[in-house]
């Protein structure tokens, strides 16, 4: 069932875009392949989704993490409107756990996504009107979603994406590719581009950031982008010991070749040490150069190295609220939903609740 939006103006619980009741009592969210069966006051893996009486809601529509403006090849992209500038935006909630990742209090946000379950979140809130009007008074030219995986917040990548393509704004949509095929094409007709991550052909790679996630999946996501006539680029950020096997990188290029297309940009872009692979050295540049080759030998045509760069990362952003109109004050107010399901106290999950 896919559900229809409706314009907000403040922050609230919205439906679930992909959603089915199931025979058990309860509901699929079938945005990403996790595909979560969520009961009645509980939230999907990705924790942005809730099941209030058998209806799922996005938690994160307009909460906005992270901003940041700068050239389309920083997501990184190359062979869409070279040479113009982007506005990137992203929320709480992914539905991976990249040992690697930068972006962990932006991108799994599992605290903030808690106080918004709580009705005590102090995030910033954007309208998808708003949030087009500060792109335009930015005088950007397209909007990237991204720092985490946007399908988590399809409610409002799609409601922003109408409303930015109507005003002549093109869309970039940066993602892992553990989508499913129906978000695919509710994405289709409003977004101009896929920069996607192809992380490794090895499906351990994956099982251990996902345990659900093969690489035949991610794969088969990033086709179907571009059947559905998506632009689509991918990337392969090296992390030393763990995706950095010559033959397998080689691999990649090949099946960007095969399946994507001789012309598919391919980007290559350097580790550097985070989190729980703190531990393991910065790619360096000798194999990053020795990738290159790999994938000219195999007749890709567009291939990138980013020597000096490894992911969209909002390490360095400036913050939110510099962005939004109003006051720090306003601007950080407590969220309580409006939503009638909500009752006068804000969101209450099965886990805060008393009355369950
Ligand atoms: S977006 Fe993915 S992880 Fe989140 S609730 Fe839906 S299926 Fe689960
Ligand atoms: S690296 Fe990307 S896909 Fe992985 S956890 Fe971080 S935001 Fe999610």
């Amino acid at each position: 069932m896919s559900q229809k939006r409706k314009s907000v103006s403040e922050y609230q619980l919205q439906p679930t875009r992909l959603q089915e009741s199931l025979a058990d009592g309860t509901t699929r969210c079938n945005l990403c392949l996790w595909k979560c069966r969520i009961k009645h006051g509980q939230r999907g893996f990705c924790q942005a989704h809730v099941n209030r009486q058998g209806t799922l809601y996005n938690l994160s529509y307009g909460i906005i993490s992270a901003i940041d403006i700068g050239p389309i090849e920083d997501k990184p992209v190359r062979n869409y409107r070279p040479g113009t500038t982007i506005m990137s935006i992203g929320s709480y909630g992914c539905n991976f756990r990249c040992g690697g990742c930068h972006n962990l209090d932006i991108s799994w946000g599992v605290e903030a996504l808690d106080d918004l379950a709580k009705g005590e979140s102090t995030a910033a809130y954007a309208s998808p009107d708003e949030l087009v009007e500060i792109a335009l008074r930015y005088k950007v030219d397209g909007i990237a979603f991204t720092y985490s995986e946007p399908a988590v917040w399809l409610e409002y990548v799609l409601d922003v994406s109408e409303l930015a393509r109507a005003r002549g704004l093109y869309t970039v949509y940066v993602s892992n590719s553990f989508v499913t095929n129906e978000a695919l094409e509710l994405m289709a007709p409003h977004i101009d581009v896929l920069c996607s991550d192809i992380k490794s052909l090895d499906d351990p790679f994956y099982k251990d950031i996902c345990k659900l996630a093969t690489v035949e999946q991610v794969l088969g996501s990033i086709v179907k982008a571009q059947q559905l006539g998506i632009h689509v680029e991918t990337r392969t950020n090296i992390i030393p010991t763990r995706n950095d096997e010559p033959v397998m990188l080689k691999a990649i290029a090949q099946w960007i070749h095969d399946h994507l297309g001789a012309d598919s940009p391919w980007h290559i872009t350097r580790f550097f040490p985070s989190y729980k692979l703190a531990h393991l050295p910065p790619t360096s540049s000798d194999l990053l150069w020795q990738t290159h080759k790999l994938a000219e030998e195999v007749g890709l045509q567009n291939v990138y190295v980013y020597d000096d760069k490894g992911c969209d990362c909002a390490e360095s952003n400036v913050s939110v609220s510099s962005y939004l109109q109003g006051n720090a004050e306003s601007i950080h107010q407590v969220k309580k939903c409006a939503a009638p399901c909500c009752g006068e106290e804000g969101i209450l999950l099965k886990k805060y609740e008393t009355d369950q």
